[in-house]
């Protein structure tokens, strides 16, 4: 190819922004030429380089924007603490369809017993499979919402979260909230309603959850709407830090015995 050739080529590419093609598309043609490739296959193998760089690119890209405490992860994660049934529930739910029903999970257990690291865990795969997941303590996330609903940008915000397939919000009804605070998250659940997928953990029972949404009537909307299409995992388990802390001791007991 002529200098001016490549330049023009060049151009384009840019233009498009096909910044990997650009890149490999000499590379790629020496090996065309090696291999005696169809000029369909020369465009399929350079085209499938510049798609596999943007899945890349965009995976990094969720998992920044996704605020998920990345050592949180399925490796570290050890499921034979899991009791069969939260086991199975739990790779039904790393398969990630149930994001494209908008089902939600509600995660409940005791503090400690590995509800917030396993709903990260799961978020980190299902942005692994190219969907978009927000993560945030309930705290955070009210506080958020009130800020927003003060400089009328509510709306605004509650749209911006809508391009999330997933939201997590961690430990709902650990901190008692006013009123005022309930409503905006109630409109954040509202306006998620069969449209995206909630993940939520908390170690309250629903049974407790007027302390969390104050009157009878918005507690029960909220339960019903979380719970119409809802995958529930009970990790009615003792604590992880605490267990093995109680290992660590009993292995310096063992070793101080020897
Ligand atoms: P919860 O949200 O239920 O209070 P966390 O998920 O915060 O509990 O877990 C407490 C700590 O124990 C975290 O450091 C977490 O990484 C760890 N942990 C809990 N369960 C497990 C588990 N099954 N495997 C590995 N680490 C765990
Ligand atoms: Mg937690």
């Amino acid at each position: 190819m002529t200098k001016e050739n490549a330049n023009e080529l060049a151009n384009h590419l840019k233009e498009l922004h096909l910044s990997t093609v650009r890149e490999c598309y000499e590379e790629v043609a020496e090996e065309a030429r090696k291999e005696s490739m169809t000029f369909e296959q020369y465009l399929k193998e350079l085209i499938g380089r510049e798609c596999d760089v943007r899945r890349e690119n965009r995976i990094v890209r969720f998992l920044r924007e996704s605020k998920l405490p990345m050592e949180k992860t399925l490796e570290t994660f050890d499921r034979s603490r899991l009791t069969e049934k939260v086991n199975a529930h739990v790779s039904m739910l790393l398969e990630g369809s149930f994001v494209d029903r908008t089902e939600n999970v509600l995660a409940f257990g005791n503090p400690g017993s590995g509800k917030t690291h396993l709903l990260c865990a799961i978020g980190q795969e299902l942005i692994q499979q190219g969907r978009r997941v927000l993560f945030s303590p309930c705290a955070l996330l009210v506080q958020l919402l009130l800020i927003a609903k003060r400089d009328l940008q509510l709306p605004y915000m509650l749209k911006r979260m809508g391009r999330y397939d997933v939201i997590i919000i961690d430990d709902i009804g650990y901190v008692q909230h006013s009123r005022e605070e309930m409503e905006v998250l109630f409109t954040l659940l509202a306006e998620r309603y069969e449209r995206g997928s909630v993940m939520i953990t908390s170690n309250l029972p629903f049974s407790k959850w007027e302390k969390i949404f104050k009157d009878p009537m918005t507690t029960a909307a909220v339960i019903d709407r979380l719970v119409h299409h809802s995958i529930i995992l009970e990790l009615n388990i003792g604590s992880y830090r605490l267990e093995q802390s109680k290992k660590r001791k009993e292995g310096e007991k063992v070793r101080s015995a020897v």
